[in-house]
């Protein structure tokens, strides 16, 4: 099925009924809904649905709630700071009456969301006034794991108790056995101090939280040999090919990518650039993209690989680009005298259309005309990353993807891809190791990753779930959670929380009182992110690198304290390397360390509206971004073509040399890969896990996200879950999606209450009957299902992650969370 969206085709081809209203009505609320927060923030909020849904149930509540905001009669001021509710960074301005915030509003003087702003930044004042979903102080737990009951305690006696544990496994010659858990993004200060904490311990057990930018990154080192990132000039593109990314439900920096659509669909852009959405769900994106093609879930790369194929086939590939810029296209023949196969002949093999049609579900002659119609853009553009991007990807697809765009010839071109240079911040000093250090990081990480078996991947949490929950003895006495929630985010069957009913010591200096908090017996509450300095180092997905910095907008409501100067505080309580490796009076000192390269590099821009003259010394230009400035680069192709790529071969490779230099004495099946031969060292479909299960679990579950709703570490402000429709949450039940042919089969329809089940448990919910979801498959929504917070949030909804999955991605060793084996029974 190929569903062309534009105008009376769209009308004639779906005629999705729903409740009694056609696609139309439905996708003309989600549309007013986008307008209203994102399209530069300027429609007034009569235009919303949102705020007739809320009507009644406001008055009500509102004068309950304990968090919003009474206005007091004073002053009114401005202060400019970044969100950092997602990894987006988007600029906000902060309304104060006195010192009380009152409103959150988008910054038109900040490059990545130029005003606008999504539902979750503006709900951010729930969160910073709200004592239920905080913690006040530090806490020690008094009550059951799990419980929510803790006892307040000084910040003295809460660093002394984890002081003296680290010093305890130190001198007993346990380092490795503390863990870190970090959910800070990639380049973060607070990353790089998480994880030199745990380095200077003597620990390698440093593990950060997956999403598909470091998808992205695995791909940019197999296929082009740098450590990223891989940027996309989307808006300088005229036809988008996305692979699943959610860009009207929150993908990569949604303030970006909202404003890219923005000049797309508005004069003199519009009807220019096409965009065109493989998912197998009609979510918003798909609703609203110009062409969906609904893809069977996990068969994406399988897809690619067939548009490959009839770019090769019709020879309407990039010849010069291919030719003399990219290695493995052709057969070839090594030094040795091996032949080996190419990639074009490896699609031409394998990827016909009407293989390709049977494994996706599209017709061939969609295939076709999609595969011409990328060929023949001027500025073509494949993405890559499902949902907000937020998980982890699949290595081979994000390969075929990229593979797509190399064949086109769109790297380091105006609208395509743009491989970056490291955003220039300087280095921290070298940690300098004491001798239970040096032992303790020869040891090898709990989750195996970057061993052989996993030679890719950074963290794989389902190896350490397993590694604990298999071991006699935990191999970790103390567990430290920064930034994260990963008890409730990880698409893991809740392999990680029962987990941590097996690890002795478990600390969270998360603000809220979120799930992986209640599991712990310490909390070191850190500032929110209104309260306090840090910084947002290139949003993701950011088409250039950016430099900001939070600032607190309100004094700290609570006795809460900046994460970066607990480190530094325990640091110093610590004795040898962990001492040494941390000298710095405060964390402004580390910031402001790292910030010094973006000034010595004596390249970028400090200030995005007017001009005003550059800065002449540092101090200058740290008092510049502290106060509502920023450092960016926007300048954008920077490579010379002979230093694009840094591979063995030096070119772009088709065939990559570092996964066949990974495989050397292993077999591709012990990595994961089910194919052999030179096919698994190139972008290729595996079949899904779940196909062997099909008897027993004969549906999919794919889990969805949508912008109105966070579904990661940080929680959802509550006035959210109030404006979701009635078929997405109906007062505590989750619904399940499933299509109108879906539910005959199974005998159920809207308002009934099913168990899903999957190998790994079941959940309840309700059905909701779609014509946008695909026959066979069962789509949940993520950000549900809390059972910590307060009464707002707690009992909302059932979460997906609960019951997922789907099995392993070969090669990444990561969960494949897209594609769940599941059954459903009416309860
Ligand atoms: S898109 Fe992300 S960074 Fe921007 S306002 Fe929303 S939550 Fe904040």
């Amino acid at each position: 099925m190929n569903i062309d969206c534009d105008g009376a085709n769209w009308q004639r081809k779906i005629d999705m009924k729903l409740k009694g209203k056609n696609i139309t009505q439905v996708l003309g609320i989600n549309r007013r809904n986008f307008v209203k927060f994102f399209v530069g923030g300027v429609i007034g909020t009569g235009l919303s649905p949102f705020p007739w849904k809320l009507t009644d149930d406001l008055a009500i509540w509102t004068q309950n709630w304990p968090w919003v905001p009474v206005p007091p009669v004073d002053e009114m001021t401005h202060e400019k700071s970044l969100c950092k509710l997602c990894p987006g960074g988007c600029g906000i301005e902060v309304r104060k009456a006195g010192e009380r915030a009152v409103k959150i509003e988008g910054r038109s003087d900040y490059p990545v969301n130029a005003g606008g702003l999504c539902p979750v930044g503006m709900g951010g004042l729930q969160l910073l006034y709200n004592e239920g979903n905080r913690f006040t102080g530090p806490m020690k737990r008094i009550g059951l794991r799990g419980s929510g009951d803790f006892q307040e305690i000084s910040w003295e006696e809460a660093l002394d108790m984890l002081a003296a544990r680290i010093s305890f496994y130190r001198e007993n010659g346990k380092p490795e056995s503390i863990v870190a858990i970090d959910g800070n993004t990639i380049e973060s200060t607070m990353s790089l101090m998480v994880e030199r904490l745990i380095k200077a311990i003597g620990s390698t057990n440093y593990m950060r939280i997956p999403s598909s930018v470091d998808t992205s990154r695995m791909v940019d080192l197999l296929m082009q040999g740098n450590r990223g990132p891989t940027t996309y000039d989307m808006e300088n593109s005229d036809y988008i090919l996305s692979f699943g990314c959610g860009l009207l439900d929150g993908w990569g920096s949604p303030g970006r990518v909202f404003n890219a659509w923005r000049t797309w669909k508005a004069p003199p852009l519009k009807d220019k650039i096409r965009i065109v959405q493989v998912e197998s769900r009609a979510s918003d994106t798909a609703s609203k993209a110009d062409q969906w093609i609904p893809a069977r879930p996990g068969t994406e790369s399988a897809l690619a690989l067939g548009l490959a194929h009839i770019i090769i086939k019709e020879r309407a590939y990039d010849r010069d680009f291919v030719e003399n810029m990219t290695f493995g296209f052709s057969d070839w023949e090594s030094p040795y005298g091996n032949t080996h196969k190419g990639f074009a002949s490896m699609v031409l093999e394998g990827y016909s259309p009407s293989r390709v049609a049977d494994i996706t579900g599209i017709e061939e002659k969609d295939i076709v005309s999609l595969a011409r119609d990328f060929a023949m853009a001027g500025a073509p553009l494949a993405l890559c990353g499902k949902g907000k991007g937020r998980l982890n990807g699949s290595i081979y697809e994000f390969m075929a993807v990229r593979a797509l765009n190399a064949l086109v010839g769109n790297i380091n071109q105006p609208g395509g891809i743009i491989i970056q240079d490291p955003i220039p911040l300087a280095q921290l000093p070298d940690i300098e190791l004491d001798l239970i250090a040096e032992k303790g990081l020869k040891n090898p990480r709990i989750d195996r990753s970057g061993s052989r078996r996993y030679p890719f991947s950074h963290s794989l949490f389902n190896n350490f779930s397993e590694a604990v929950l298999t071991s006699n003895q935990a191999p970790v006495n103390i567990l430290l959670v920064f930034s994260s929630n990963p008890c409730f985010t990880l698409p893991d069957g809740g392999d990680l929380r029962r987990a941590m009913e097996k690890i002795p010591f478990i600390v969270s200096f998360s603000p809220y009182r979120d799930e992986t908090a209640y599991m712990s017996d310490l909390v070191l509450p850190d500032h929110t992110y209104l309260e306090k300095k840090d910084d947002v180092v290139w949003p993701s997905g950011l088409q250039y690198p950016l430099y900001g910095l939070t600032r607190p907008v309100v004094d700290p409501l609570y006795n809460t304290k900046n994460s970066g100067d607990v480190i530094l505080r325990l640091a110093k309580m610590l004795q040898g390397s962990v001492k040494a490796s941390f000298p710095w009076h405060d964390y402004e000192d580390v910031l402001k360390i790292r910030a010094k390269g973006l000034f010595d590099s004596g390249e970028g821009l400090t200030m995005y509206d007017g001009a005003p003259p550059e800065c002449t010394t540092f101090d200058e230009m740290w008092k510049r971004i502290n106060t509502g400035g920023l450092w960016y680069r926007p300048g954008k192709f920077r490579k010379k073509p002979e230093d694009l790529f840094n591979t063995a071969s030096g070119k772009f490779e088709f065939f990559s040399t570092r996964i066949k230099d990974a495989f050397n004495n292993w077999d591709p099946e012990d990595m994961g890969a089910l194919t052999i031969g030179d096919e698994a060292f190139m972008p290729h479909y595996e079949l899904s896990e779940a196909d062997s299960r099909e008897g027993l679990f004969p549906l999919r579950m794919v889990p969805y996200e949508i912008i109105n709703l966070a579904s990661g570490w940080q929680p959802s402000p509550p006035y959210l879950t109030k404006i979701l429709f009635d078929n997405q949450l109906l007062k505590t039940d989750s619904f399940a999606e499933v299509n109108p042919e879906t539910a005959a089969k199974l005998d159920v329809e809207e308002g009934d209450m099913v168990s899903v089940i999957s190998p790994k448990g079941k959940i309840q919910a309700r059905v909701h009957v779609f014509e946008g979801a695909m026959p066979g498959i069962v789509y949940m929504l993520l950000g549900l299902g809390h059972w910590a917070y307060d009464d707002f949030l707690r009992g909302k909804g059932v979460n997906p992650n609960d019951i997922i999955d789907g099995g392993l991605d070969p090669l990444s060793g990561q969960p494949v969370w897209w594609d769940t084996p599941v059954r459903l029974v009416k309860v």
